[in-house]
C-alpha cells in the first residue's frame, strides 16, 4: 500500500457533505429538483452549431461579453449598479468565494461568519487556513451589535482584523433567515468603518414564496466593500456551473488572476446567455418558486407530524429547513439512526466551524417530490423516537 503524504487540509472533509448512501430518501443536499431541470436542448444546439467558435473555444479569462451584460441586466432588477468591468463570470458561486479568499487571505486570517454559516463555504475557507470570527445570528440575521463589539475589542487590542466578511442574507443556508434591512446597513457600515469586504453570497434571493424582497447589500454599496457573489444553480441548473462575481473593478481583475482555469466553461455560459435573453430563465424561476414553496410546506407539516418537538422558523424562501431539537440531542447520531431507516439528513456540525451546540439538523426540501419529503420525514420521525429510546435506557 502506498503510504501517501497528504496535505492537513485533505483531512477535514465531511461524509455528509460529499458521500450519499444509494437508495435513501436524500434530505440532505439543495440539489435541484429533478422535475424542474431545464430543457436546453435548443440552446445546447446553438452553441454546438452556429455559435461553435465562441462556445467551443476557451472563453475570456472574465467570461462571455454576452453574458457580462446579461448579467448587469438581472442585478440592475436588484438595484445593482454594475457594469462589463465589474462582473467576472465563474464556474459557480462557491468557486467565486474562492477566488475571494485567494485575493484577500492568507493562512491564518480571520473570516467572519454567521454562527451557524453555509458548510460547503467552511470547508472552502479551511482550505485557505483561514480562522473564524463566528457571529451569531437571530431571526433579523447577523448579530451586528455583536460583531460591532467584537470588532471594537479587537481594533482596541491591537489584535489582527478580519479582512473579510461571509453571509447569505436572503434564505440562508442552513437557517432559512432573511437579513433585515437594518443589520444590512450596520454590515455594510461597520465594512466601511473597519475596512474588511463583504462577500454577499445570494443563490436564493430570487426563490421568494412570500413577504417583500430586502435590497442587497451590493445594491447599498457606494464604496466598493462588497462583493456580490452570484449563480445560476438554483434558478436554472447547478450542473450548468455558472457563477459570477461583482464588485469593483480593480478587485475583479485579481478574482480574474487566481483563476487556475483561464477562462471557465464557453459552452455553458453561452446557453446560459440564450436562457437569460429569451423569457425561459424568467419562466423557469417562476416553476421553481412554485415547487419550492409546496416542498416547504410538504416538511414543515410532516415534522410537526413526526417530530413535533423540533423547533423550526418556516422561511419565506430558498431550499432549507433548520431544525433545533431539544438540547442534549445527539444529532450525529439521528443522522446515522436517519440512514438506518432511509432518509439522510445533515447534523448541523458542519455548519458550526467553531463549537458545534450539536442538537441541530439540516434538512433540505428542493431535490425530493413532496410525498418522498412526507415519507422521508416520516422515517426520521422513527429514527428521532429510536434515539430517544435509546437515550433513555442509556
Ligand atoms: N451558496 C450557497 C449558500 C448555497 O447554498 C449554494 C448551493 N448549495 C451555493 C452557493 C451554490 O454554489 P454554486 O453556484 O457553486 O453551485
Amino acid at each position: 500500500m502506498t503510504k501517501y503524504r497528504f496535505a492537513r487540509r485533505s483531512a477535514i472533509l465531511g461524509n455528509s457533505v460529499f458521500d450519499h448512501v444509494p437508495g435513501t430518501i436524500a434530505l440532505s443536499s439543495g440539489a435541484a429538483y429533478p422535475p424542474c431541470l431545464p430543457d436546453v436542448v435548443r440552446e445546447a444546439t446553438e452553441a454546438v452549431g452556429p455559435l461553435r467558435e465562441e462556445a467551443m473555444q476557451y472563453a475570456p479569462l472574465m467570461g462571455l461579453d454576452d453574458l457580462r451584460d446579461e448579467i448587469c441586466a438581472f442585478v440592475a432588477k436588484d438595484g445593482v449598479k454594475a457594469a462589463r468591468e465589474n462582473v467576472l463570470v465563474t464556474y459557480g458561486s462557491k468557486s467565486a468565494f474562492d477566488l475571494a479568499l485567494r485575493t484577500f487571505c492568507e493562512a491564518g486570517d480571520a473570516v467572519i461568519v454567521t454562527r451557524p454559516t453555509y458548510m460547503t463555504a467552511v470547508h472552502i475557507m479551511r482550505t485557505h487556513g483561514v480562522r473564524f470570527l463566528d457571529i451569531g445570528q437571530d431571526d433579523k440575521g447577523l448579530d451586528a451589535a455583536e460583531l460591532e463589539r467584537k470588532l471594537f475589542n479587537l481594533e482596541r487590542n491591537a489584535e489582527q482584523m478580519p479582512k473579510l466578511l461571509f453571509d447569505v442574507p436572503d434564505f440562508h443556508n442552513p437557517t432559512g433567515v432573511t437579513t433585515s434591512l437594518a443589520r444590512r446597513k450596520k454590515m455594510l457600515d461597520l465594512a466601511q468603518r473597519y475596512n474588511f469586504v463583504i462577500c454577499e453570497d445570494d443563490p436564493y434571493r430570487r426563490i421568494r414564496f412570500e413577504g417583500e424582497a430586502v435590497p442587497s447589500i451590493k445594491s447599498m454599496d457606494t464604496t466598493g466593500h462588497v462583493i456580490s457573489l452570484g449563480t445560476v444553480s438554483k434558478i436554472l441548473a447547478p450542473g450548468l456551473r455558472v457563477g459570477w462575481a461583482i464588485g469593483d473593478p480593480g478587485v475583479i481583475r485579481r478574482m480574474a488572476m487566481q483563476k487556475a482555469d483561464g477562462g471557465s466553461n464557453a459552452f455553458a455560459q453561452r446557453i446560459v446567455v440564450q436562457l437569460m435573453r429569451s423569457n425561459k430563465m424568467a419562466l423557469h424561476i417562476d416553476e421553481m418558486v412554485h415547487h419550492m414553496c409546496i416542498h416547504r410546506d410538504a416538511m414543515i407539516d410532516a415534522l410537526a407530524e413526526h417530530v413535533p418537538e423540533a423547533v423550526v422558523r418556516a422561511p419565506q424562501g430558498g431550499y432549507f429547513l433548520w431544525a433545533e431539537l431539544p438540547e442534549g440531542t445527539d444529532a450525529e447520531r439521528l443522522v446515522e439512526l436517519g440512514i438506518e431507516e432511509g432518509v439522510e439528513i445533515s447534523s448541523g456540525r458542519l455548519s458550526f466551524p467553531n463549537d458545534d451546540p450539536g442538537h441541530f439538523i439540516r434538512m433540505a426540501y428542493s431535490f425530493t417530490a413532496p410525498d418522498e419529503i412526507r415519507d422521508g420525514v416520516a422515517r426520521l420521525g422513527i429514527a428521532w423516537r429510536k434515539l430517544q429510546s435509546q437515550a433513555n435506557s442509556a
